[in-house]
């Protein structure tokens, strides 16, 4: 198995303040996770540091689907709808075990706010199959009795009939963790918990990051030919660190999720359902539960931990109450997170209007980029790589990651005597999960009821670079947002984490649900 654990940590430390890179990446979520695999995998020696845990910004708070955005067409960004399909199908090839197809229902009610939802929903699904939707199967009508058969959380007797399509769904958090494991496998060095303080610009044609390890404390002067600031909605923070004038280039808009029993919300398919204001808000089904979200509002406070308020959790219940043949009450609510759009200024007032597109800019040696979406990550780094390329390092060849399968990358279907549970989360990796829990008599569940193994957290630990008990509650799992005890999940994570090599003592009760 590759190593990627706090004794690896230690060694990258070391190189980061030894070598010269050609890159360094500031940020570890999804763009900079694809940015380093980018580069990587052109043959460029690349080191990122992350100021907390992988994914721990936007990337894991999302709401983990892979998509087009139907809802875009609407606004007429037909351009990023093809490109959002197009890296779809990249996705579904390069990480079938991880990414999945799931159906997604669109209702359209015979009265009240509802019944506008599913009105012109053929004519913008048709676009949708035109654009590249199709490749997952047209969009078909669906009779009241079909739809309720996918979703039986709506009310049948206000249904008149519906939409499906297709579209997928991802585990935000794996997938992050996923892209950074594949540039680590391509010599990249990743070091979580060690956050850029400042940064001079290239002289002499090398960039100096100093980073400090937050962990030992120390500091460290990273040395790169190229810098790529992929900090999320930190970005701005970033440029500044380079450029004191620096314009503020960012508006964050806030996206809230609740995730409730699936008993209490009962679904097999994704479904658009209706809010008060004339958006709509997903009902996914994720494991055990049912993701409701989002919530997508202008948001000016501090950017480590948004937290949402019960305005924004009403909000969303009452989106689903307005469909649902049960209404769900506050006491249903299992888990909420809240995350931030790192979107790009416009001239819009509402931040559901502004572009999900991507800006790559470069100043004064440091290529930034911001917005874009989970889903088109990789065509986001190639962008960045291709301006690092133009700018500040001639030469460099054309983006390899279009047909490049990421680490542990495997058929859809488990081999025989792998648990689908361990297939869709690690892939080629599963069966050395499976050893590792025959081996060290780790086999039992993690919290009675789900199908997370005590193996997971110990193999998180030396593999996947989990430090912290919120590493594996909230990231590596999403035991945070699954379950409501969260205290004894946290309590055996911690004990698990513990007893590995050089672990680091937890601070404070972690696994909250934000
Ligand atoms: P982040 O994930 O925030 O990563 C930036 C990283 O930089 C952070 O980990 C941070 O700790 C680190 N950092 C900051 N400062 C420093 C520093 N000084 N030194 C070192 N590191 C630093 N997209 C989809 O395609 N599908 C969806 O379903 C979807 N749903 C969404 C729902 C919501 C509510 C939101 C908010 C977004 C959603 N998105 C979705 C968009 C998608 O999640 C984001 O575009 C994407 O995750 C942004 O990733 P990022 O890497 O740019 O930012």
């Amino acid at each position: 198995m590759a190593e990627l654990s706090l004794r690896t940590r230690q060694d990258v430390l070391e190189r980061l303040g030894r070598d010269t890179f050609d890159v360094v990446v500031i940020g570890g979520g999804i763009t900079g996770a694809g940015v380093a695999l980018d580069a990587a995998s052109r043959g460029l020696r690349v080191a990122l540091v992350e100021r907390a845990d992988l994914g721990s910004g936007t990337s894991s708070r999302s709401s983990r689907l892979v998509h087009g955005g139907v809802r875009y067409l609407r606004q007429g960004a037909i351009g990023l709808v093809r490109e959002s399909l197009e890296e779809r199908a990249r996705l579904l090839a390069n990480a079938p075990h991880l990414v999945r197809p799931l159906a997604f229902v669109v209702p359209r009610f015979r009265r009240g706010r509802a019944q506008a939802l599913g009105r012109g929903a053929g004519v913008g699904l048709w676009l949708y199959d035109a654009l590249g939707g199709a490749r997952l199967g047209r969009h078909r009508r669906l009779s009241a009795a079909d739809a309720t058969a996918l979703v039986p959380g709506l009310d049948a007797r206000a249904l008149a009939h519906a939409w499906a399509y297709s579209d997928a769904t991802v585990d935000d958090a794996r997938l992050t963790l996923t892209v950074a494991r594949s540039a680590a496998g391509r010599g990249a060095a990743l070091a979580t918990r060690c956050v850029a303080v400042a940064i001079e610009p290239p002289a002499g044609g090398v960039a100096t990051v100093h980073c400090r390890d937050e962990l030992g404390g120390g500091l460290i002067e990273v040395r790169a030919r190229a810098v790529v600031n992929a900090a999320g909605v930190w970005s701005d923070a970033v440029r500044a660190l380079a450029d004191g004038d620096a314009r503020s280039e960012l508006r964050p808009a806030k996206g809230v999720h609740v995730t409730v029993a699936r008993a209490a919300l009962p679904t097999t398919a994704a479904a658009l359902l209706p809010a008060p204001d004339g958006r709509f808000v997903f009902v996914v089904p994720w494991g055990e539960v049912t993701l409701v979200g989002t919530t997508d509002t202008p948001y000016g406070g501090g950017l480590d931990d948004p937290g949402a308020d019960e305005d924004e959790i009403a909000y969303l219940l009452d989106a689903v109450n307005g469909a649902a043949a049960q209404p769900l009450e506050r006491a249903d609510v299992v888990g909420v997170y809240a995350g931030l759009r790192p979107l790009v200024a416009g001239d819009s007032r509402r931040t559901s209007d502004l572009s999900r597109r991507h800006r790559v800019d470069e100043r004064n040696g440091v290529v930034t980029i911001t917005g874009g979406k989970l889903t088109t990550y990789r065509r986001m780094a190639e962008d960045a790589v291709d301006l690092v390329s133009e700018r500040v390092l001639p030469g460099v060849g054309h983006s390899r990651t279009r047909g490049l399968a990421l680490h542990g990358a495997a058929p859809a279907t488990p081999p025989p005597g792998v648990p689908r549970h361990l297939h869709e989360r690690f892939g080629a990796d599963a069966p050395s999960v499976l050893a590792l829990a025959r081996a060290e008599d780790l086999g039992r569940p993690l919290v009675e009821g789900l199908p997370y193994l005590e193996a997971e957290v110990v193999w998180a630990a030396r593999s996947e670079l989990a430090i912290l008990p919120e590493d594996v509650l909230e990231r590596r799992t999403r035991l945070a947002t699954e379950v409501r005890d969260r205290a004894a999940a946290a309590e055996r994570v911690a004990a698990l984490l513990a007893a590995e090599p050089g672990a680091v003592a937890a601070p404070g009760a972690a696994g909250e649900a934000r």
